[in-house]
């Protein structure tokens, strides 16, 4: 490690308090630093080299690092303009926008923020303002899915299934209810395939039927459970939610933070079930972390509501976000688009999410601990389980070693992390959207011998 590297790593141990991480070790190890990025591979201050398998720890690096060409497209547009918010465009506000509605049927308005949370908490206002204009003050409630995530705001963990990550910062915000999830293999009900899809959607009915559909603003879901297990909808549920949610004049916001931008082989994960959502949130690859954005997304419907009385000063959406007015992330977007289109990169995420499911399938059938692989394009997980019949999850200790040992052969690969009770154990994949054959094969040798260590 050169000198100058030496002084970065104490400056890290001295002054950053990491996300997500217990820091106590950190007083007698080494934090890792990742120093330079080039395709799915990082170096850190060693110069070794990883392959990267979940794009930058949380899922945000979809068209892969050291992108030169949305380096010279964020410096072109902060060099002209770097920022203006409030009422007046920017050019490439303006454009990204246009850009990304041609990729959304149905929808028309797009709301810049910063961050996954923050896109959450613009619709979150929006239905509430929705509720006190339209609905007397009625329909303020949120429902939320059991082990979905939105984020880590104060309404956004409100509107958390994860309890373990709640549990010293309540209370929470009032009015967001909770409803099942919509997970198989671990069933609520003992049905399989498109009769257990209609019966997870007829228990969202049956919470909006308790708390009084009159009450009931929005459904707020991911469309492929992400940090909460990788849990793919069962046959037939998105049909039967958006029937649902249209019986009962409710509000479909769809948080494609994870899912958008490609990761499942769409541009949206809610276009592989025919959803026709009226709010859609996005952040982390819409511009694959070269620069912060996010987008609450709306139908014109939506958007209508807000100005249809221009007498009434208080008839607009009284928010702003400061970097919402930022050029570099609109631009960055853009050339992101590019990328995908021109590469072929929807089209990859499909064929490589085959292959990698299709490996880790193959390695279920040589490992007993492991009880279920699950994806879509490419954000798939295996859930690892110490006796297959009971489904007895195991430890974290275990899931740890995994991936320590999974990083010992150059692999980085993820974890679900103390947010499940009892239910940790789902290994993580959502590499770059650039992944080729011979590197899904790298990453699952990887975990084959990684197991093999771990388990035996
Ligand atoms: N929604 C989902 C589905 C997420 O996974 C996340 C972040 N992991 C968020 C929202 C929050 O995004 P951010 O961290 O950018 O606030």
């Amino acid at each position: 490690m050169s000198n100058d590297l030496s002084h970065v790593v104490s400056a890290d141990k001295a002054h950053v308090w990491h996300h997500l991480t217990q820091h106590k070790p950190y007083e007698v190890g080494e934090p890792r630093i990742i120093v330079e990025g080039q395709g799915i591979h990082v170096w850190d201050q060693h110069g070794t080299r990883f392959l990267d398998a979940v794009s930058g720890a949380v899922w945000t690096v979809n068209v892969g690092y050291g992108r030169t060409e949305i380096g010279d497209a964020i410096r072109d547009a902060v060099v002209k303009l770097n920022y203006f918010a409030g009422s007046a465009g920017t050019i490439p506000g303006a454009l990204f926008a246009e850009r990304l509605i041609e990729k959304m049927p149905g929808m028309s308005r797009v709301y810049y923020c910063n961050s996954g949370s923050e896109a959450n908490e613009k619709a979150f206002k929006m239905v509430r303002q929705i509720a006190h204009k339209k609905y007397g003050g009625k329909k303020t409630k949120i429902l939320y899915r059991d082990r979905d995530y939105h984020g880590g705001t104060m309404a956004t963990m409100s509107a958390g299934g994860q309890d373990q990550r709640n549990e010293q910062y309540g209370p929470m915000a009032p009015d967001f209810i909770r409803v099942p999830h919509c997970m198989e293999y671990r069933a609520q009900w003992d049905l399989t395939g498109e009769a257990y899809g209609k019966r997870a959607a007829a228990a969202i009915e049956e919470v909006i039927l308790r708390e009084g559909p009159e009450t009931v603003g929005a459904l707020c879901l991911e469309p492929v459970t992400a940090g909460g297990g990788v849990i793919t909808p069962p046959e037939g549920y998105w049909d039967a939610v958006q029937a649902i949610c249209k019986k009962y004049d409710i509000l479909l916001h769809i948080d494609e933070v994870v899912c958008g931008i490609g990761r499942t082989g769409e541009w949206f994960g809610y276009q592989h079930y025919g959803i026709k959502p009226d709010f859609v949130t996005m952040a982390k690859g819409l511009a694959s972390g070269y620069a912060a954005i996010a987008c609450c997304v709306t139908t014109e419907e939506v958007f209508e509501m807000f100005k249809d009385d221009p007498a009434d000063i208080l008839n607009h959406f009284r928010d702003i976000s400061t970097f919402g007015g930022c050029t570099a992330g609109p631009a960055a977007a853009l050339v992101n688009m590019d990328i995908i289109e021109r590469e072929g990169l929807l089209e990859n995420t499909t064929k490589m999410g085959a292959r990698l499911i299709a490996n880790l399938n193959a390695l279920m059938e040589k490992h007993a601990v492991i009880g279920d692989v699950r994806g879509k394009g490419l954000f798939c997980g295996a859930e690892l389980v110490s006796d297959r019949a009971a489904k007895t999850p195991v430890t974290e200790a275990q899931m740890g070693a995994v991936v320590a040992e999974c990083a010992k052969q150059g692999v980085i690969i993820g974890a679900s992390n103390r947010s499940v009770p009892g239910l940790n154990n789902v290994l993580c994949f959502a590499p770059a959207l650039i992944i080729t054959a011979d590197q899904i094969d790298e990453l699952t040798a990887a975990v084959d011998s990684a197991l093999i260590r771990v388990f035996g």
